[in-house]
């Protein structure tokens, strides 16, 4: 049986906030709860179904694998583990939590510790062709970090303290003398915060700090192109020791679509069209991502011919007017023909022998050349 979708158990719309899922999910358990229908299979499956889509919806970054690849996503993570094996799902998965580029560490000014900033993050976006031709507003949920609760952000275990480093003395940075030169680094003890926890809160490891995540409006400009990064500035990870955070990059990436190439602003479609329609001419619509469009083809079309359909392809996001749409012809031959239609088809044959090779202009030449290639 086909997984109903994990919003839809809960009777949720998919943004519904973390609040919104647990509640819904209480008022379903407390409905099906095996303890309050005995021997009412139906209430079980119903039960189960609701825990399932908690489980998932409740966990952030499960509920950003649902998202983004639906139950594959959540299944994939629960085979493979979050680290590997599970392909194109973890590295997907790698772009949000944790790949940094170019963080380039910042020296602050003065003071004791070393200040640094916030490394950037990297975020993927798939999104279709239409919505990268025409832009559109979209909602992201990104890690974000807040001061834990528990020990209010010192990463000291209740009742106890950061104590001042011993190796730097609490500047955060050592001098090494290195023959004439001498070499200012961050202290390799406490890595330049200046202090040491010797008692680490349980709840953040340490760190003073607890992941969250968070939604973030972001405004995709219309023609963008696959590759191309968004900058969210200020979203990134936080800086140290009171540096600024680093920003956030979302990642385009253009999903295949079903009938469209796109190469620059310019777009590319095959164009089937019957050897009849080929050879008698004929008018023919042709998809546009705006929409329908008619073309004529003339009498004699042979396969390959490029038709250009000016300004129907995507405006980049900083050109000035739109790229082009080309339909690409591809004769299609008839197949499992009745017996009347092969003799029809014969006599047709007959009868461009008979009139000799003005019918078949391409076919005469391309013999004569294999020809002159033997002799
Ligand atoms: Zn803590
Ligand atoms: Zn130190």
């Amino acid at each position: 049986m086909a997984k109903r979708d994990f919003y839809d158990v809960l009777g949720l719309a998919r943004n519904a906030s973390d609040e919104e899922i647990k509640k819904s999910y209480r008022k379903l358990a407390m409905k099906y709860h095996p303890d309050r229908n005995p021997d009412n299979k139906e209430a079980e499956e119903k039960f189960k179904e609701a825990k399932h889509a908690y489980e998932v919806l409740s966990d952030a970054e499960k509920r950003d694998a649902y998202d983004r690849y639906g139950h594959a996503g959540v299944d994939a993570a629960a085979a493979g583990g979050m680290g590997g094996g599970a392909g194109g799902f973890a590295d997907a998965f790698g772009d949000i939590f944790g790949e940094i580029f170019g963080g380039g560490r910042q020296r602050g000014g003065g003071g004791g510790s070393q200040m640094y900033r916030g490394a950037d993050l990297k975020y993927g976006l798939e999104i279709t062709l239409e919505q990268a031709a025409n832009g559109f507003d979209t909602e992201i949920r990104v890690p974000s970090w807040e001061n834990c609760e528990v020990c209010h952000g010192s990463g000291a275990k209740p009742g106890t303290e950061p104590k001042t480093c011993h190796t730097c003395g609490g500047a955060g940075a050592v001098r090494m003398q290195q023959g004439f030169f001498s070499v200012q680094q961050s202290c390799p003890t406490c890595h330049g915060t200046g202090k040491v926890i010797p008692d680490p809160c349980t709840t953040c490891d340490g760190a003073g700090k607890v992941r969250r995540n968070k939604t973030l409006q972001v405004k995709v400009p219309a023609g963008i192109d696959d590759g191309m990064r968004i900058r969210s500035s200020g979203n990134g990870e936080p800086g140290v020791n009171g540096g600024p955070s680093g920003d956030l990059y979302v990642e385009i990436h253009i999903k295949q679509h079903a009938i469209f190439q796109r190469d620059g602003d310019d777009l590319h479609c095959e164009l089937t069209i019957p050897f009849t329609t080929a050879a008698l001419g004929g008018e023919l619509e042709v998809p546009t991502l705006g929409g329908r469009a008619e073309i004529t083809i003339p009498e004699g079309t042979q396969s390959g011919k490029v038709f250009r359909l000016r300004g129907k392809g995507i405006r980049g996001v900083r050109a000035s007017y739109p790229g082009d749409l080309y339909c690409h012809v591809v004769l299609e031959t008839p197949v499992r023909l009745t017996d009347k239609q092969r003799q029809l088809l014969r006599d047709f044959e007959a009868s461009l022998t008979e009139g000799g090779e003005k019918h078949s202009p391409q076919s005469k030449s391309w013999t004569d050349r294999v020809k002159e290639f033997f002799s």
